[in-house]
């Protein structure tokens, strides 16, 4: 059998690999650069590929295409393909009939790396021998050939279950939907909530889904619609017999008639939003039957994310703080609403269809000065530039840092939670994170 796999990166390369070794004939075809690194590791396992473009006689004549996630439907090859019938699935789909072992799939708009990184690590806290894959890390498909874990925890993005047909995790997670990547969804947020929800649609009785029970778009396609996995819901309002939820500065998670309690102090990660990621993480931790005192210390000691609300230095009791990977609004009003002192926040970047409003009271409440830090920022002085007393643009980030610490006193805060894609100024992400970071140890 002949298995197509366009792009050539860390899924694309995994899957080519895992291809092999299971006795497919296997093509790599990539329409950009292929990095030399994953070159050198194709031609050393006897696998045909070509970069900077796609050959359709070589493509066309596939049984089976995995196409890695950032290529979207849309592009001609991809259409060809599905006009011709052969199935195009995701890195998942492809990999998880080779392996055995149990996968928990985590995926929701804001959260799945912190509740990827916090579960696996509870996991592996209690000496399972699991693995970590999806949009994290090394791929999925690599290690199945590996053949090493008797689990895995995957972070799954929308991209890889549009991808799925019969995949299914024994746990999934959904942790909040709100609008985002819509332009791959024709622009219709209900397309979009319909992708995320693929994560339940091939479980059975035996299967769980983990869902926050506080997201309206959740609550509501739940009414509509049916999964047959065990619901467990997670709430920071409401109370269940089954379920995790927050009362009197407890955390309390129930499962499987099973209680489990923690005082919310003493759990490391920061902010309600985080209280989320715990209490769907715990509720995973539970059902894989870890012991309560283990999920308790690795609650404690679990120390965060990179660029995820990550603490970098206290200056003259000035606290900076490193949320670069907040790129939509739902991630920001969690940043702004975990602030405990005056806060100047620097934001901005490329907007994504965001709507102000929605962070207007905490603005208000929480916020002493905003430094835009964008190549257009109108949008964002239309929102605040009457609300907080101080507004300026800067140009880099270095000149961004060091205003800010103009403006702060001793006890403040300086939040760098962009709302906002990186793109205008910035490689990623992380390139952003990163220029905070060493700008704020320069001062
Ligand atoms: P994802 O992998 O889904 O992008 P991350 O864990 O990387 O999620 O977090 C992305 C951003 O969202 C960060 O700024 C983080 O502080 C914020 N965040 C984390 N968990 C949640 C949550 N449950 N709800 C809303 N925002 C969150």
């Amino acid at each position: 059998k002949r298995l197509v796999v366009l792009g050539g990166g860390e899924s694309g390369v995994g899957t080519a690999i895992l291809g092999k070794e299971k006795g497919y004939d296997v093509f790599v075809s990539d329409f950009g650069k292929i990095k030399e690194s994953y070159k050198e590791v194709l031609i050393k396992n006897g696998i045909d590929w070509e970069d900077e473009k796609h050959t359709e006689s070589l493509i066309l004549n596939a049984d089976v295409v995995m196409k890695s996630p950032g290529i979207p439907e849309k592009v001609p090859i991809v259409k060809k393909l599905v006009e011709k019938g052969i199935p195009v699935i995701s890195e998942i789909e492809f990999a998880a009939p080779f392996t055995k072992a149990i996968t928990i799939g985590i995926t929701g708009s804001n959260g799945k790396t912190t509740t990827t990184m916090l579960t696996y690590h509870l996991l592996k806290s209690a000496g399972l021998n699991v693995g970590l894959a999806g949009n994290i890390g090394k791929s999925f498909a690599e290690q199945v050939a590996e053949d090493k874990y008797d689990s895995y925890v995957l972070e799954l993005s929308s991209f890889q279950l549009d991808g799925i047909i019969n995949y299914k995790p024994h746990i999934a997670i959904i942790t909040n939907i709100s609008p985002d990547h819509l332009d791959r969804y024709d622009y219709k947020y209900e397309n979009y909530i319909a992708s995320k929800f693929r994560i339940t649609m091939n479980q059975t009785e035996e299967d769980y889904l983990i869902y926050d029970a506080d997201d309206e778009a959740i609550s509501e396609w739940l009414q509509k619609n049916k999964t047959r996995a065990k619901l467990i819901p997670f709430s920071l309002t409401k109370t269940f017999e089954e379920g995790a939820f927050i009362k009197n500065n407890t955390m309390e998670a129930t499962i499987n008639q099973e209680e489990f309690k923690m005082e919310t102090e003493s759990i490391a990660l920061e902010g309600k939003h985080n209280l989320k990621n715990a209490m769907a993480a715990t509720s995973v931790a539970k059902l894989m039957q870890i012991r309560k005192a283990t999920i308790r210390e690795s609650l404690s000691n679990f120390q965060g994310v990179e660029h995820r609300l990550e603490k970098v230095l206290k200056i003259q009791n000035v606290q900076y703080i490193n949320d670069s990977k907040a790129t939509n609004v739902n991630a920001t009003f969690f940043a702004l609403d975990s602030m405990n002192t005056p806060t100047v926040w620097i934001v901005g970047g490329v907007d994504k269809g965001n709507d102000y409003n929605e962070l207007m009271a905490l603005v208000r409440e929480k916020v002493k000065a905003i430094i835009c830090l964008g190549v257009d920022n109108k949008k964002i002085i239309d929102a605040f530039g009457n609300v907080v007393d101080m507004m300026i643009e800067v140009q880099n980030m270095r000149e961004a840092v060091i205003m800010a610490q103009r403006l702060t006193e001793k006890g403040d805060t300086v939040l760098l939670s962009p709302a906002c894609a990186s793109f205008d100024l910035f490689e990623n992400y992380e390139d952003r994170g990163r220029q905070f970071k060493d700008a704020v140890h320069n001062l």
